[in-house]
Formats: structure tokens, sequence, C-alpha cells
């Protein structure tokens, strides 16, 4: 299947399970994870109406957006942060989902702009409790975004995960649910985090009949990946 039709499928997807677990129909973006595909591949994807793609290495990515250069593209980075790379990514990025350092935040407010909206920020959090993951774990979530507020130019939209990947669909959604309630939990002291980035290709119904607002798919719309 061609990129164009793996777009329409996946969306048909979001919405059969919007429906099913009682979401409103629409309240799911689509973020395409487009690392290691190439700059063709990407505009593809934007020819078929994606807008939001989320990268991992930066390097890789200036160079694509660059190359790109469409205003119409909403550009995530969804990796882990260097910090001798975060000019780089406050200036060529509109969110990141992947703060668990207050050193790299600092880093990345003072770098961002001033003529530029307010870099979009999401909380990791380590769900599994891995020791190799990056993330911080839920009891911490709220000490850390206040600690974030100092930073004017970030805007903390809620949590971002990655679970241990597993295939069992309650498992899958038992790791989700702990993110759900916290942001729920967090909401009572700031209604105004209103993103839950979790779910990929093997987890996406999982993580929308648990409160993704925004799901991460690379490999069902862009096939495996060699990388
Ligand atoms: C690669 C990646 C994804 C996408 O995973 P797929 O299995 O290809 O859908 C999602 N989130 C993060 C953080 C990733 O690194």
């Amino acid at each position: 299947m061609k990129i164009t039709a793996k777009l329409d499928q996946i969306r048909k997807d979001i919405s059969v399970a919007e429906k099913q677990f009682h979401r409103d129909q629409g309240s799911v973006c689509l973020l395409a994870v487009s690392k290691t595909r190439t700059t063709d591949e990407i505009i593809t994807a934007i020819s078929a109406g994606q807008r939001h793609f989320g990268e991992n290495y930066c390097q890789e990515a200036v160079e694509k957006i660059e190359e790109i250069n469409n205003p119409e593209a909403i550009w995530h980075f969804i990796g882990p942060i260097q910090s001798n790379k975060t000019k780089q990514i406050a200036s060529c990025f509109d969110w990141v989902h992947t703060i668990d350092r207050i050193k790299i935040a600092r880093r990345l407010d003072e770098a961002r702009s001033e003529d530029k909206a307010a870099l979009n920020i999401c909380i990791q959090i380590n769900i599994s409790g891995e020791d190799s993951k990056s993330g911080i774990t839920l009891d911490n979530a709220e000490d850390f975004i206040n600690q974030l507020e100092q930073f004017k130019r970030l805007r903390v939209r809620g949590l971002m995960a990655l679970p241990a990947p597993t295939n069992d669909f309650d498992e899958q959604r038992a790791a989700f649910s702990l993110l759900n309630k916290k942001l729920h939990g967090l909401n009572r002291n700031k209604p105004e985090l209103d993103t839950l980035s979790i779910g990929t290709s093997q987890d996406m119904e999982a993580a929308i009949a648990e409160g993704a607002t925004i799901v991460r798919i690379g490999t069902a719309i862009f096939g495996a990946r060699n990388a």
C-alpha cells in the first residue's frame, strides 16, 4: 500500500476508535513519525493532507525541515535531547515531547526566539520503570511541571510516554490508564494541560481508549524502518 492509502486507513482507524471509546470525533491528532524517511516520502504525506510530523534525530530532522521548507508542516521533536542540540531544536520545531530535565528546558527557553510562539512541551514519563528509558516518574510529574513554570518561552501542554511494548491490549491499556489518571489529577490545579501523547502503530487503539490526544504513528504510515 502507498503512503496516501495508508494515511487514509489510519484516519479511518482513528475515527472508529474514537467512536468505540466514546471520544469526540477529531479529538485525536495524528502525528506521522517520519524519522529515517526521505523528504520525498514526507512531501507525499503533506500532499495527502498530513500536517504533524515527528522526528527523533536533530541533525537529520533539521536538514529535512529546511529542504521541505513548508510552513504548513508542524514539527514535533520526539527523541532524546542532547544539550548541544537545544538551539536547533528551539528554532526548527513547534513541539518537544521528551522533556525530563530542567537543564534542557532552560536551554530551550533561552533559545526560543521572541518572534515565535512559545515552544509546546510535553513531559516524558517513564511509565514502565525501565532503567534504560528516559523520563521522570509519575510521582515527580507535578513538582517538575511547577519548576517549568519559570520558563516563559515554553508552554507546558501535558504528558508523553512510550511504555514497554506488549501485544496484550489490556496491558497496553493499563499503562496508558496511569497516564490518563495523572493528567486528570494535574488538571485540578492546571486546567491548561490538554495533551496526552501516547500510542504508536502497535498500541494506538489502547491509547485512544485511554485519552490520547496525540498518537505517534510511524510504521503503519511509512512501512517498516530499516534503521
Ligand atoms: C519511532 C517512534 C514512534 C513510532 O513508532 P511506530 O512503531 O513506527 O509507529 C513513536 N514514538 C516514538 C517516541 C518513537 O521514537
